[in-house]
């Protein structure tokens, strides 16, 4: 039974998250990690590696992503793989602002996350001038494992994530200022 101690603990009306918030917050999160639906945004090598990863020999849709969303309005996990040129970058920036919250971003590989290689004046150096990232896969290119890895960072992160609070769909709405883009 419940005792009184922990029916106070749990007062919807002292600011901390109750027993039902807990528990729907358990629920929901469960329902995303096991239905993130990708937005691949590949531009270069990077996403050859992107594309195996969704290939039979490494198979994506055992984590419940197999549908790869070709529409912003339908894919809540942007996926940038390759490098972004600044030409590119309001294209990057508008697909991002279409995906509806909530929604989490992916840097696949070190032109994505830095520019890499190319430190060059046409060459965004980090797609988090544009868009707020959540995990980057590093490497050039990153093998399939290790974009699956960053994947399961993102379904850690959405676990341990308050998917009832206004905190959090409003957080993810912010982006960067970019000015120029
Ligand atoms: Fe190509 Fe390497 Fe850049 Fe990926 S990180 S887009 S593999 S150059």
């Amino acid at each position: 039974s419940v005792q009184p101690a922990t029916l106070q603990q749990s007062n919807i009306f002292d600011g901390q998250p109750g027993f039902m918030t807990t528990r729907l917050d358990a629920v929901v999160n469960w329902a995303r990690i096991n239905s993130l639906w990708p937005m691949p945004f590949g531009t270069a090598c990077c996403a050859i590696e992107m594309m195996a990863t969704a290939a039979t020999r490494f198979d994506l849709a055992r984590f419940g992503m197999e549908r790869m969303s070709f529409s912003p309005r339908q894919a809540d996990l942007l996926i940038c793989a390759g490098r972004v040129s600044y030409k590119m970058a309001p294209v990057l920036k508008r697909i991002w602002e279409q995906m509806p919250s909530p929604k989490w971003a992916i840097s696949m590989g070190a032109c994505a996350s830095t520019g890499g290689v190319f430190d060059v004046y046409s060459m965004v150096q980090g797609i988090d001038t544009i868009i707020p990232v959540d995990v980057y896969v590093p490497g050039c290119p990153p093998r399939p494992e290790a974009l699956m890895y960053g994947i399961l960072l993102i379904q850690e992160k959405i676990r341990n994530s308050a998917a009832t609070s206004d905190d959090e769909w409003n957080a993810v709405d912010q982006l960067p200022e970019t000015g120029s883009y």
